[in-house]
């Protein structure tokens, strides 16, 4: 299949000639028809698929239609996509700008963490295509400083991650403010029962599309397990990078405080490193992107949120210094390493308060990860699982803590994530073939979250 079968109008195809792309992605393929159909669509799918082409370049075309050769100076805003993060929005942004670099369509990015005049500005010159975090969109429309009524086409990009983000409340006032009749795309990489709730609220009759999730645990990535003590992990690292010369290693650590700590440390031992998450400044998080890119910087120590939809992958070296308790951010994580028959090498530090935390990993993955003990790093034999703190919640990532009924500290019953196993991840399981929801028969029900425990969320700040 080619982009000119697609039917998109020749602009968007030179643009996307220029990118270099010479066929569709899958999600690309099925998506572009869909929405140059007019309906609305749910579409699973997730970084590294495409999918930002998939609706920029039907939205694209039908807004150059709408718009003709000379529109107005100065025009409301009639494309809304949100995103979670500011790298995420940026990026979007970026595409859209790339593929309409041969239209007469403007866009721009809004998040917070910089000054709201010069966005303020800009808003006031006109914008077709708007690209937002919630936070602050919602801030720039209190202050009526945004209009929002001429909106014909809303993205939600990454759902799933504003969900787990905490923006659930922040996207229904986006919906309240936005007008009823237009055409909506869910754009989420896994299908849980609240993205169904969301869809159904959000979504009329939506075409539902889905392809395969990149398959990150391919062959080319190396993985490997150093079984290590808790307190022995930063010596660990030190001497993995300093003996091996690591240079470019993406670190992912659960919390930014741990984020931060490491990257001292790493500092301390003489190894270039920084830390990138939410608390940060954009600035901050713009340079150490930058300076990790271009290799002055041997070390970027990020969480998963941080992480997701930064534009840095094919690294040599992606560490776990600690597990995900969730399965599927292990893939995530690893997928930045060694795609595209590149070589990479996937090394995850786990002591002993993490084994249940990798044995579900090995489930969703299907195969047993490799274990080597490094010399000088052997974990203490006799040494017991200890429960792990993520904000206000304790989870019991140890085996031993497990086994039987298995509570969390916060009293649910089965917390501790070993409820039965699909191998897929548990709650896509069913959700995968019948993403627009029903139950499955037989009253099993996907869990919300399979890792250990993990039965309330967090709120992270705004991005
Ligand atoms: P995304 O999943 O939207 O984040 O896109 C992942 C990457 O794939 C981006 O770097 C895009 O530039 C690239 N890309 C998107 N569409 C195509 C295509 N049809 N052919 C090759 N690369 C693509």
């Amino acid at each position: 299949m080619s982009f000119e079968t697609l039917g998109l109008i020749q602009p968007l195809l030179d643009a996307v000639r220029e990118a270099g792309y010479s066929a569709p992605t899958p999600i690309q393929a099925q998506a572009i028809p869909a929405v140059l159909s007019g309906g609305d669509l749910l579409a699973g799918a997730q970084t590294g698929t495409g999918k930002t082409a998939g609706f920029t370049l039907p939205l694209l075309h039908q807004l150059a239609q709408k718009l003709g050769p000379n529109p107005p100076a100065r025009r409301p805003v009639r494309a809304l996509i949100l995103t979670p993060t500011r790298e995420l929005a940026a990026q979007v942004e970026e595409s859209v700008r790339i593929y309409s670099k041969y239209l007469p369509i403007k866009s721009m990015v809004i998040f917070g963490g910089v000054g709201m005049n010069p966005q303020i500005d800009a808003l006031r010159r006109g914008v077709d295509v708007l690209v937002a975090t919630p936070g602050r969109l919602l801030d720039h429309h209190q202050q009526g400083t945004v209009d929002l009524s001429q909106v014909e086409y809303f993205v939600l990009d990454e759902a799933d991650r504003m969900l787990d983000m905490g923006f659930i409340h922040d996207i229904r006032r986006v919906l309240a403010i936005v007008p009823p009749k237009k055409q909506s795309l869910l754009f989420s990489a896994t299908f849980s029962d609240e993205i169904k709730a969301l869809a159904e609220r959000l979504l009329n009759k939506p075409q539902i599309i889905e392809v395969a999730r990149r398959n990150a645990t391919a062959d080319t990535i190396a993985q490997r397990v150093f079984p290590v003590d808790r307190d022995r992990k930063k010596d660990l690292l030190t001497h993995l990078i300093k003996t091996h010369d690591w240079h470019q290693v993406l670190v992912f650590t659960r919390m930014k405080h741990g984020a931060n700590r490491l990257a001292e440390f790493l500092n301390k031992q003489d190894i270039t490193a920084m830390a990138i998450h939410g608390n940060k400044s954009q600035s901050a998080r713009t340079r150490a992107l930058s300076e990790f890119k271009s290799g002055e910087l041997q070390v970027l120590v990020a969480t998963d949120i941080a992480a997701r939809g930064i534009d840095i992958d094919q690294l040599p070296h992606v560490v776990n210094y600690e597990l995900p308790n969730v399965p599927e951010d292990y893939v995530h994580r690893i997928g930045r390493t060694g795609r595209a028959g590149a070589e990479g090498e996937a090394i995850s530090l786990v002591c002993i308060d993490e084994e249940g935390f990798l044995a579900d990993i090995e489930k969703m993955i299907k195969r047993s990860l490799p274990r080597e003990t490094i010399a000088g790093f052997e974990p203490d034999p006799h040494a017991k699982p200890e429960p792990i703190q993520i904000g206000r919640r304790v989870l019991h990532g140890g085996l031993s803590g497990r086994q039987g009924s298995g509570r969390s500290s916060n009293g649910s019953a089965n917390g501790s994530g070993n409820a039965p196993h699909d191998g897929q991840g548990g709650r896509r399981n069913s959700s995968h073939h019948n993403p627009a929801g029903k139950k499955p028969a037989g009253g099993a029900h996907p869990r919300r979250r399979q890792g250990a425990g993990s039965n309330s969320k967090p709120r992270a700040a705004r991005p």
